[in-house]
C-alpha cells in the first residue's frame, strides 16, 4: 500500500543530479572556497546553473504541454537532496526557488503569461526567479496572521493606474536571488481595509523595470554561495497583465505551491546527509587509544542518531512531496512538517 521506492526513471534522475553535483557543482563551490568567498557567487555559479537548466532540473515541475519536464514534486526533492548535499544554497536558492516559481506560473498563469514568462522553460534560457515577500521591520510571520487587524503585515502597496499597476515599497534584506534574479514575484497590498489574508496580491516584476533597485548583498552564515539583499520598488509601473492569480489572492497562490517549502526542506536533507557523512568518515579515520573513535560507544551512538535524524527528515519530506503530487492543499498541510523536520 505504501511504496517509497523510487521508479527506474527517478533513480536515473537522482544519478544524473549526483553526477552533476560531483562534476560541475563541487568544483565551482571549491573555487569559491579557495578564493575565501571574495568573489561574487553568481559570477562563479552562473555556469553550473546553466548546466542544471540544460539537465531539466529547473523546469521539472512544469507540465509537458507548457514545455517543461512534466515531473513531480517527488522528482524535484530527489534532485534537490543531491544538489543540497554538495551546496545547500545552490540547491535551494538558484534551482529550487526558480523551479517552484515556474511551477507557480504554470499553475496560476493565464495563456498569455505562460507564453511570456515560461519562454525560458521552452527555450532552455537560464533565468533566475525570486519571491519578494518579507519586509524590513515587519515580522515575516505576519503573512499567516489569522486576525482581522488591517494594520498587520506587509506595507508594500500596488495600485491600479489606468492600464498599469504602480508598485511602491521595500522588501527585506533576506530576499533570495536579489540582485541576480531576472524577475521578482512581489507580494503587495492591494487594499488597506483588510488583514494580510484578504489584501495581498502577487505581481510579476521584471528586474529591469524602472524603479526597481537592490541594496548591498547580505552576508548570511552558511549560505555563502547565494545572493540576498533588500529590494526597493519606487513608483514601478507594470503592465496590467502582471497580476499572478486573482486580486487579493496572493495567499492562496502561495499556499497552492507547497513545492517551494518542500523543495527547501529537501535541500536541507542533502545538507544534513553531507554533515553526517563528514562526521562518519572523520570518526572512522580518527584514532584514539589505538582504535578509530567510531568504535567508542558514545561516538557510535551519536552517529547512529544522526543517521536516524537524516532518514526521518527524508521520509517526512517524501511524504509531503507525495501529498503535494496528489493534492497541492494536502501538500501545503504537510509542507510545514517537512520544513520543521529538515530545516529547523
Ligand atoms: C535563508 C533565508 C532566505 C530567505 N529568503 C527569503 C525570500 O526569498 N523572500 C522573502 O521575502 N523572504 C525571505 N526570507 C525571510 C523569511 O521569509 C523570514 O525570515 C520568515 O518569514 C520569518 O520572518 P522573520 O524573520 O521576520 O521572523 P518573525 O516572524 O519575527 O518570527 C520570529 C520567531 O518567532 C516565531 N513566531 C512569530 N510569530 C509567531 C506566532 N504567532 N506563534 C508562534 N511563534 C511565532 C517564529 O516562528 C520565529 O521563530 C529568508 C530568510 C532566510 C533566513
Amino acid at each position: 500500500m505504501i511504496d517509497f521506492a523510487p521508479t527506474d526513471e527517478q533513480r536515473a534522475l537522482r544519478e544524473t543530479a549526483r553526477a552533476f553535483a560531483d562534476r560541475e557543482l563541487a568544483p565551482a563551490v571549491e573555487r569559491m572556497r579557495a578564493a575565501d568567498h571574495a568573489v561574487e557567487p553568481w559570477t562563479v555559479l552562473r555556469e553550473p546553473y546553466a548546466k542544471a537548466v540544460e539537465l531539466g532540473f529547473v523546469s521539472v515541475l512544469v507540465p509537458k504541454e507548457l514545455g517543461g519536464g512534466g515531473g513531480s514534486c517527488v522528482d524535484l526533492v530527489l534532485v534537490l537532496e543531491e544538489l543540497g548535499a554538495t551546496d545547500v544554497a545552490f540547491a535551494a536558492s538558484y534551482v529550487g526557488l526558480t523551479a517552484t516559481l515556474f511551477a507557480l506560473v504554470a499553475r496560476h498563469g493565464t495563456d498569455g503569461q505562460h507564453d511570456a514568462w515560461l519562454e525560458p522553460v521552452r527555450t532552455g534560457r537560464p533565468v533566475l526567479l525570486s519571491g519578494a515577500l518579507s519586509e524590513p521591520d515587519r515580522a515575516g510571520s505576519d503573512l499567516f496572521f489569522p486576525g482581522t487587524d488591517a494594520s498587520v503585515g506587509p506595507q508594500t502597496r500596488a495600485r491600479r493606474d489606468g492600464d498599469h499597476w504602480v508598485l511602491d515599497g521595500a522588501k527585506s534584506a533576506f530576499v533570495t536571488n536579489a540582485g541576480v534574479a531576472d524577475a521578482y514575484f512581489v507580494m503587495a497590498r492591494t487594499r488597506d481595509d483588510a488583514p494580510p489574508a484578504g489584501s495581498l496580491s502577487m505581481l510579476y516584476t521584471p528586474a529591469t523595470a524602472t524603479g526597481v533597485s537592490v541594496g548591498p548583498r547580505t552576508r548570511l552564515s552558511g549560505w555563502a554561495t547565494s545572493h540576498h539583499a533588500e529590494v526597493r520598488f519606487d513608483d514601478v509601473r507594470l503592465v496590467s497583465d502582471s497580476l499572478v492569480g486573482s486580486e487579493h489572492g496572493a495567499g492562496l497562490v502561495f499556499a497552492s505551491c507547497p513545492e517551494i517549502a518542500i523543495g527547501l526542506a529537501a535541500a536541507y536533507v542533502g545538507l544534513a546527509r553531507a554533515a553526517y557523512e563528514y562526521a562518519r568518515i572523520y570518526a572512522s579515520e580518527r584514532v584514539s587509544w589505538g582504535a578509530p573513535i567510531s568504535r567508542q560507544q558514545t561516538v557510535a551512538m551519536r552517529l547512529a542518531e544522526s543517521a536516524l535524524d537524516v532518514h526521518s527528515a527524508r521520509l517526512v519530506v517524501w511524504d509531503a512531496a507525495c501529498a503535494a503530487d496528489a493534492d497541492p492543499m494536502l501538500g501545503a498541510a504537510k509542507a510545514g512538517l517537512a520544513k520543521v523536520a529538515a530545516v529547523d
